[in-house]
C-alpha cells in the first residue's frame, strides 16, 4: 500500500499534552518496509524526522517542521519458550499496557509492576520506563532498530542500549539515530510477585487480593488511577522532571536544613530525592496559572486545563526549577522532550 503522506496535520490528538501544534508532514507507519519509504521521503526532501509513539512523554513547542512518523507497526509473538521461562517480540506499535495484559493474560509474568504507564512499546526502551520499583531493563532482552546513519536494520542488546534511571542511548549519545521496530523482553512463566515498593502491599491487601502477579497488576492501576490525572481528561505528561540522584555528602548537608526530606538510596555513594516533595514544599502543588498548572495531587506533573500554549508551560517549568534551585541547591531535569528541538538539523 502507497504511504498517505499528509500536510499539515493537527498533531492535536497525538500529544497527551493536547498541545495544538501542527506537523509539516505527518504519516502513519504499519510495517517495516514503510518506514524505509518514510526514510527515502525526507531524504529526498532533506526533512529531519520525528518518530512519534503515543506522544505521552514530548512537549510540542511549537509547529513541527519536520516529517512525523507515527509508528503504528502492530503484533505479538512468542519467538523462543522453555517450561519456566519465555521470549516475547513485541512491535513498537503496540499499546504498552494492552501488551502488559496480553502477558498476563498467557501467564507470563515480569511486566505488572509496569501496568498503565501509556505510551508505546516502541517508546518503553527511550526512557528505560519504569514505576513502582521496576524498569524496563529488569524484563529486557534485545530490541531490533533501523540505524538511520545506514538504512540497516539492527539488533541491540542489554549493554548497547545504556540503560540506567529513565535514561538510554536512544535518549543520550544515540539520540534521533534509531527507529525502534521490535523489543524483545524476557519473562518468566513462574508467579513470583515484586511488592518491595510500599504502596503496592497495602493496596493488594485494601483491595481483599490475594497475592499473584494479576493482583499486583490491579493494585498498580488502582493505585495510578487514585492518584494520577488521565491525559483523556487533563492533558499531561506525566512526571515533569525526574528524581535527581546527587552524591551523598550534598544530602547530609541537605538533612540538616530538611529532616522530613524524602529520599532512597541510589547506590554507591547517591541518593535518590523525591522531586514531587521539592516542589510541594516550594508551594508549587495545585497551583494554576490560566491554563497551566500542576496537579492538584501530584506536584510533579504540570498539566494543561484546555487550550493552554508550551510556551507558557515551560516557563512554569523554569519558575519550578528556579524556586527548587534557590531553595535547596538541587537541580531539577526535565523529563519528557521538548520538539522542535532547538538547533537540531537531522
Ligand atoms: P512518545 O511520547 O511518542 O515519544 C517519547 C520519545 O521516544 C520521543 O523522543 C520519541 O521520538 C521517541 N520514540 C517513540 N517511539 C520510538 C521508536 N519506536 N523508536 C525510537 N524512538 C521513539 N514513564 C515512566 O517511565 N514511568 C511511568 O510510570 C510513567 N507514567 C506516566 C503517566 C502518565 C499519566 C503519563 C502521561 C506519562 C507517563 N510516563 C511514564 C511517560 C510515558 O508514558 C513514557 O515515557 C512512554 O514510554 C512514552 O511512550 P510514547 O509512545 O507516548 O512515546
Ligand atoms: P510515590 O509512591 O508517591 O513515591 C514518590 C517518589 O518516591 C517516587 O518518585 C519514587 O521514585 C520514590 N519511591 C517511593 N517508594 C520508593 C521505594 N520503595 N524505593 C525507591 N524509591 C521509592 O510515587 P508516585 O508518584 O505515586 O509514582 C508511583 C510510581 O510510578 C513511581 O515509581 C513513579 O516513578 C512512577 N510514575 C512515573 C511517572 C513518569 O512519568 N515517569 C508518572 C507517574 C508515576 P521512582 O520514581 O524512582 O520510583
Amino acid at each position: 500500500m502507497p504511504l498517505l503522506i499528509l500536510e499539515n496535520q493537527s498533531l492535536q490528538p497525538f500529544n497527551t499534552f493536547g498541545f495544538d501544534v501542527s506537523a509539516r508532514y505527518f504519516v502513519e507507519v504499519n510495517t517495516v518496509e514503510q518506514i524505509g519509504e518514510a526514510l527515502q521521503f525526507a531524504a529526498d526532501r532533506s526533512l529531519p524526522l520525528l518518530v512519534l509513539g503515543e506522544g505521552s512523554n514530548l512537549v510540542l513547542a511549537e509547529d513541527i517542521p519536520e516529517l512525523v512518523v507515527k509508528l503504528a507497526i502492530a503484533g505479538i509473538e512468542v519467538v523462543e519458550e522453555n517450561q519456566e521461562h519465555v521470549l516475547v517480540r513485541a512491535a513498537a506499535g503496540e499499546n504498552w499496557h494492552g501488551f502488559v495484559q496480553w502477558c498476563l493474560e498467557q501467564g507470563y509474568y515480569g511486566l505488572e509492576n509496569l501496568s498503565l504507564i501509556p505510551g508505546t512499546v516502541g517508546a518503553a526502551p527511550v526512557q528505560n520506563i519504569g514505576a513502582y520499583g521496576v524498569e524496563l531493563k529488569d524484563v529486557f532482552r534485545y530490541l531490533e532498530a533501523i540505524d538511520r546513519t545506514t538504512g540497516k536494520t539492527v539488533t541491540l542488546n542489554q549493554n548497547a542500549c545504556c540503560f540506567s534511571y529513565r535514561e538510554s542511548i536512544f535518549k543520550g549519545a544515540s539520540k534521533n539515530r534509531y527507529i525502534i521496530t521490535h523489543v524483545v523482553f524476557s519473562l518468566t512463566k513462574q508467579a513470583s510477585i515484586n511488592t518491595s515498593y510500599g504502596a503496592i502491599a497495602a493496596e493488594i491487601k485494601r483491595l481483599e487480593l490475594a497475592e499473584s502477579p494479576l493482583a499486583v497488576s490491579e493494585a498498580v492501576c488502582s493505585l495510578r488511577r487514585s492518584k494520577l490525572p488521565d491525559p483523556a481528561e487533563l492533558g499531561n505528561a506525566g512526571s515533569f522532571f525526574k528524581n535527581p540522584v546527587i552524591n551523598n555528602e550534598q544530602f547530609s548537608t541537605l538533612l540538616m536544613s530538611f529532616p522530613d526530606i524524602v529520599s532512597y538510596p541510589a547506590g554507591a555513594g547517591s541518593t535518590k530525592l523525591a522531586a514531587g516533595w521539592l516542589i510541594d514544599q516550594c508551594g508549587w502543588k495545585g497551583y494554576r496559572e490560566g491554563q497551566i498548572g500542576v496537579h492538584v495531587h501530584q506536584a510533579l506533573v504540570l498539566v494543561n486545563y484546555g487550550g493552554g500554549s508550551a510556551a507558557d508551560l515551560l516557563a512554569l517549568a523554569e519558575r519550578i526549577r528556579d524556586s527548587v534551585r534557590n531553595r535547596f541547591g538541587v537541580e531539577l531535569e526535565m523529563e519528557p522532550g521538548i520538539y522542535p528541538t532547538p538547533g537540531r538539523t537531522g
